[in-house]
């Protein structure tokens, strides 16, 4: 069997990632998730083992410890998400394509390790006025946290250019198609 590549999909908090990646799973069902560890609280609606993995902070030291993280990062005022070497592995040789849904500095650090062997699409939204009033009618975060991720998005909209491809996500269905045409593209390659 010829083993599967990685996508990465990255943006600041907000962008569009999720919204995405959920129309991707539709339309592709060679694609699969790979599911995250984090030590933030679960959202309403969100389920352990299909969202995330939600770890206490040791149980996340732990695994750091014994090497079970492809990469990890750690911000919003101290929560940690994680990639989960075996998730990737597993779906990988079983011909997967993996879909990453991960922050700048670990998409980059996917995109070192994995080369040809990924594509990474950067999401970008059309403003940060906008990106602002999405997340705000998320209504996910704390006042808090909004703050906290707004003023991480302005170091993250920097980084931009170093990815694979930029897609603009100002009209949804748009975005989509350009998302859709590059993954069909590397998918094929
Ligand atoms: P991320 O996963 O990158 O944090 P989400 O996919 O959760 O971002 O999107 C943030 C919010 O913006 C969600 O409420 C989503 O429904 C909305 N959204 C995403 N893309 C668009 C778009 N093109 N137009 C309007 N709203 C959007
Ligand atoms: P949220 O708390 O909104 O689910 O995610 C916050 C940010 O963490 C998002 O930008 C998301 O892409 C990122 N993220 C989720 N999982 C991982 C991961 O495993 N590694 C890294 N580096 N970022 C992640």
């Amino acid at each position: 069997m010829k083993k599967g590549k990685i996508i990465i999909l990255v943006s600041p908090s907000g962008g569009g990632k999720s919204t995405l990646a959920r129309r991707l799973f539709n339309d592709f069902d060679t694609l699969s998730f790979s599911v995250s560890a984090t030590t933030r609280n679960p959202r309403e609606g969100e389920q352990n083992g299909i969202h995330y993995h939600f770890l206490s902070p040791d149980d996340f030291n732990s695994k750091i410890d014994t090497g079970d993280f492809l990469e990890w990062e750690e911000f919003y005022g101290g929560k940690r998400y994680g990639t989960l070497r075996s998730e990737v592995d597993k779906k990988l040789n079983s011909g997967y394509f993996v879909l990453l849904d991960i922050e700048v500095k670990g998409a980059l650090n996917v995109k070192r390790i994995y080369g040809e062997e990924s594509l990474s699409i950067f999401i970008k939204p059309p403003s940060f006025d906008v990106l602002r009033q999405r997340l705000i009618e998320r209504g996910t975060e704390s006042e808090e946290s909004l703050v906290l991720r707004l003023e991480r998005a302005i170091k993250e909209l920097d980084y931009a250019d170093q990815f694979d491809r930029i897609i603009v996500n100002d009209d949804l269905d748009t975005a989509y198609g350009e998302v859709k045409e590059a993954v069909s593209q590397f998918m094929n390659s």
